[in-house]
């Protein structure tokens, strides 16, 4: 891959920690199961260390189960953290299930900790290199009261002093359950200050629940794969100027998207709309790419010039949640990067 994409600064606003985790940090939990207390009887460590990476939602669940101690938590966390920032991530939003495991005595505080604490760490070994916060997300899989505990939780965490959550995600199989069960917890993250990131429309037929979800507003929609093809919802959208979160890769390998062609991705449609649309991975892990691989196939499939991929990567900026001293900071950088890499304008 040209350094271009490397190099270039880069936001990313919709990543799973569990399904971000490389093969890499994968091995390296698996090899460190017995030092962090997991349960050594989980005999699934042993024959899973021999599979292949090929099927995400597989590589999903193993890290999940990976993921079930304090300080295997801090460890994935941090890891990834550091390889986002290799990949020239300047600023991160990381999203996780805060879960419990009554094996190990993980609770879904100490769970929120454990990611705050490795994000803490990361700043001050790596200071300025990468600015991280995190949402916690909201599994619809996991039914109405679980959801309502984790928006409590978030409330707890935002009230903090210089708190690094910054709002909810709501997320999990978007065929399973109803969105609308949800409207409340949503109002009253809004009310709280909380900002909401919803999964919607992965798939065919939710046109009802994304209309419900899309007149609260939330503040950015994930994926959205198929809200262009309700004329009401892409009037709120429009109206309401309501970012995408697009994941190009992911959404093929999900089989939601035959390919990330401009022919058949929707993150062309709304950009040739003049509508905001964020890059974003997934699960660089889960679905083996980076956010530079990424930003290459839409700035090749659009005909980007280097500049235009500079000013489309600079316009995630004014989509994080974090607060306007961060904006700010955060276009200072740009700007010093343009200035530091003229090279690449002028080649
Ligand atoms: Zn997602």
């Amino acid at each position: 891959m040209s350094n271009f994409f490397i190099d270039l600064p880069k936001i990313e606003l919709h990543a799973h920690l569990n399904a971000s985790l490389s093969e890499d940090t994968v091995k390296a939990l698996i090899s460190q199961t017995e030092n962090f207390g997991i349960p050594q009887d989980e005999t699934f460590i042993g024959k899973e260390s021999t599979r292949t990476f090929k099927n995400s939602f597989e590589m999903f669940k193993l890290t999940q189960r990976l993921t079930s101690t304090y300080e295997a938590v801090k460890f994935a966390t941090k890891a990834v953290i550091g390889e986002f920032a290799a990949d020239g991530v300047c600023y991160l939003e990381l999203r996780s299930t805060p879960r419990s495991n009554k094996n190990t005595g993980l609770t879904k505080k100490l769970y929120v900790d454990a990611v705050l604490e490795a994000i803490q760490e990361f700043s001050e070994e790596h200071l300025d290199l990468i600015e991280v916060r995190y949402l916690l997300s909201i599994d619809r899989r996991l039914g109405v009261v679980e959801a309502e505990d984790t928006l409590n939780l978030a409330v707890e965490y935002q009230a903090l002093p210089d708190s690094r959550v910054l709002g909810i995600d709501f997320s999990g199989d978007a065929t399973v359950g109803d969105a609308r069960d949800y409207i409340h917890i949503f109002e009253k993250a809004k009310d709280s200050g909380l900002k909401l990131a919803i999964h919607m429309a992965e798939v065919r037929g939710l046109d009802e629940e994304s209309l419900a979800l899309l007149s609260l507003p939330p503040n950015r929609i994930g994926h959205g794969t198929f809200l262009h093809e309700n004329e009401k919802c892409k009037e709120l959208i429009l109206k309401n100027k309501i970012p995408l979160e697009t994941c190009l890769t992911s959404n093929v390998k999900c089989e939601t998207v035959p390919s990330t062609s401009r022919k058949h991705h929707h993150l062309y449609k709304w950009n040739d709309m003049g509508h905001p649309v964020i890059v974003c991975t997934d699960g660089k892990g889960a679905f083996d790419t980076t956010l530079s691989q990424e930003y290459q196939i839409a700035a090749s499939e659009c005909g980007m010039s280097r500049n235009e991929t500079f000013e489309f990567s600079r316009a995630a900026i004014d989509h994080v949640f974090a607060a306007d001293d961060v904006k700010s900071m955060l276009q200072t950088k740009w700007n010093q990067w343009r200035n530091l890499n003229l090279h690449y304008f002028t080649e």
